[in-house]
């Protein structure tokens, strides 16, 4: 899906902007419970003058669990390398990862429910023990020697946390779980970040970009680039209600924040499976997109704003959801 605007997860134009991005816990908006139990945590950990334990984000893309690991890191003084599941292929590359650490460095994982199965066995003892056992040599003179480091934090984070078998996830002595947020919460992040950019924004812009950016943060924060730059071409520069409406409507996405693709996903199972059940693998050849996608990125908020189902016999649309289909653009005149 290269360019999709509602994407929650990074596109490539689109070197996050470390300017918007919080520094600090008190920075972060919303995720209440999760800010409060990871403030105990690293307040623990800071007076015990131990390492943080190992901590498991998980929760759809763009919600800011990365964000949160630097954030951490940051408040811990400690150093952070970052790294990604699917590029662990190896024993050797996450070994090389783990030796050059230092007591209390931290390693985030993102996706970390792609890495390879024979990297999470080496990962076990890493993180309970903190050594891992490393091949040397091959065929008959390769022997296993076992080396020792030092006590460092592991931090990873996942889309789908039922895809981590129960060995790896109970190794993790913090999880935290993170939600879409709620529309406030959105106009928060859009009105912090359009301070930090200076970009004029009325409140009722900022809540109408909130309206539409799908419970993540992410995406508030693309739509008010997106919009900014309607707005100074089509207005006096200043996000306001209508400027937004007509900026979306632009980019055919509806009152809701859903785009062309999410339509298509609802009309498929509405109209060619006569409202479900039906499974995701069908959905995903119908539009053309693969079923990872779907499940992370589309299904989540489809399903939080009650217009989508999963039962065991597959995906369902709700009456809402058919009514939504009817007339997805109110704002439209
Ligand atoms: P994830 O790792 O879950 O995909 P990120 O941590 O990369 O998400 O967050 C995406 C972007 O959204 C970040 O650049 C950050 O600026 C913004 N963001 C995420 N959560 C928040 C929040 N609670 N408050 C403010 N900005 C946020």
């Amino acid at each position: 899906m290269p360019g999709r605007i509602i994407s929650p997860a990074p596109l490539a134009e689109e070197s996050e902007d470390l300017t918007i991005r919080p520094e600090h816990l008190d920075e972060f908006v919303g995720q209440v419970q999760v800010k409060e139990s990871l403030k105990i945590a690293i307040e623990a950990a800071q007076k015990r003058g131990e390492p943080i334990d190992h901590i498991l984000f998980s929760g759809p893309p763009g919600l800011g669990k990365t964000t949160l690991a630097h954030i951490i890191a940051r408040e811990l003084g400690s150093t952070i390398r970052t790294t990604t599941g699917p590029v662990l292929e190896k024993p050797g590359d996450i070994a090389a990862l783990l030796t050059p650490l230092q007591e209390g460095d931290m390693l985030f994982i993102d996706e970390i429910h792609r890495i390879n199965p024979v990297v999470e066995e080496v990962l076990y003892p890493a993180m309970e023990d903190f050594f891992i056992d490393v091949m040397i040599g091959e065929g008959p003179s390769a022997r296993s020697i076992k080396l020792n480091l030092e006590h460092f934090t592991l931090i990873g984070a996942t889309t789908k946390q039922g895809l981590l078998g129960a060995p790896f996830r109970d190794r993790f002595g913090i999880t935290c779980r993170l939600d879409l947020y709620d529309p406030v919460d959105l106009a928060r992040i859009a009105t912090r970040s359009a301070g930090i950019l200076k970009i004029p924004v009325t409140p009722d812009g900022a809540e109408e970009i909130a309206k539409r950016s799908r419970g993540t943060p992410r995406i508030a924060n693309r739509l008010l680039r997106r919009v900014r730059d309607y707005a100074i071409v089509k207005g006096d520069g200043t996000i306001t209600k209508e400027i937004t409406a007509s900026a979306l409507a632009m980019m055919q996405i509806d009152d809701l924040g859903l785009d062309e693709l999410d339509r298509r996903i609802l009309g498929v199972v509405a109209n060619d499976f006569d409202g479900g059940p039906v499974g995701v693998k069908t959905i995903a050849i119908s539009v053309g997109e693969e079923v990872r996608t779907i499940e992370d990125v589309y299904e989540p908020f489809l399903i939080q704003i009650g217009f989508l189902k999963r039962t065991p016999q597959g995906r369902e649309v709700t009456p809402a959801a058919k009514k939504h289909l009817k007339n997805p653009q109110k704002t439209l005149v």
